[in-house]
């Protein structure tokens, strides 16, 4: 593994050359997180998981992007949210620059629920252009979370600075975590929530979306743990399809 934001160029030009060949990109995003966990939450959370999964894949890791798309949480200020077209641009560049640089792929560890879509489109340009590129949105993480979860959650699949969200960061940088300010928040929902766009600030004062009381660092690096084995089991079979070397 090399990381590339601290080493020269003939340093990472030899290792995309390598067997490896591959360039990991952590996604993130700057968004809230409620009163007690950082704007950068996500983007802890993408880079702990490319900086373990480049470890495991002896890979070149691209430093990370710290904006995403937020558009739900732009209410909240301190949110900086970028169009999902930026979202879009911003891997395709980063896609054909590994490309040309001699890279085999991209793998882009996706931080946000927001990126998916603009990532996946980014995913489609580049296979176009014939450049190999996967977008990993947390695979394995969701059934980790039921194993560990001893609080409800606020809305089905909604894991928001809440007790996943809190148990990773403390995981990653307990410091970055005010314990002292935790709250839960239930919001009522109408029935079609999740169903069409629709902005968080009417739901939650506090921004958190259920509980975070019952989080623990020990929880955050179960659902880490498991969320690597996830992105390694779906990257077996990308990594199978590339051409050789
Ligand atoms: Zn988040």
């Amino acid at each position: 593994m090399i990381d590339a934001a601290r080493s020269p160029w003939p340093d990472v030009a030899a290792h995309l050359a390598g067997p490896s060949g591959l360039a990991v990109l952590p996604f993130g995003a700057l968004e809230q997180h409620g009163p007690h966990l950082p704007l950068s939450t996500d983007t802890l959370t993408a880079v702990e998981l490319a900086h373990r999964l480049a470890g495991r894949l002896d890979a070149v890791l691209l430093p990370p992007v710290h904006y995403g798309d937020t558009w739900n949480n732009a209410g909240y200020p301190g949110t900086v949210s970028l169009a999902p077209g930026t979202v879009t641009a911003i891997a395709v560049d980063v896609g054909r620059a590994v490309s040309a640089a001699g890279g085999r792929a991209l793998v882009v560890v996706n931080g946000d629920w927001g990126n998916r879509g603009p990532l996946y489109s980014a995913m489609r340009t580049l296979a176009a252009d014939g450049i190999p590129a996967i977008t990993l949105d947390h695979p394995g993480m969701a059934a980790a979370i039921e194993a560990v979860r001893e609080s409800r959650e606020a809305a089905p699949g909604l894991a928001h600075a809440e007790e996943v969200e809190t148990s990773l960061v403390l995981a990653i940088d307990p410091a970055m975590v005010r314990t002292d300010r935790y709250v839960a928040e239930y919001p009522d929902f109408p029935t079609d929530f999740g169903t069409r766009p629709m902005q968080l600030h009417p739901f939650s004062a506090s921004g958190v979306f259920g509980d975070p009381r019952t989080a623990t660092a020990a929880k955050g690096e179960t659902l880490l743990a498991a969320t690597l084995q996830g992105c390694l089991d779906v990257l077996a079979g990308f990594v199978a399809g590339l051409p050789p070397r």
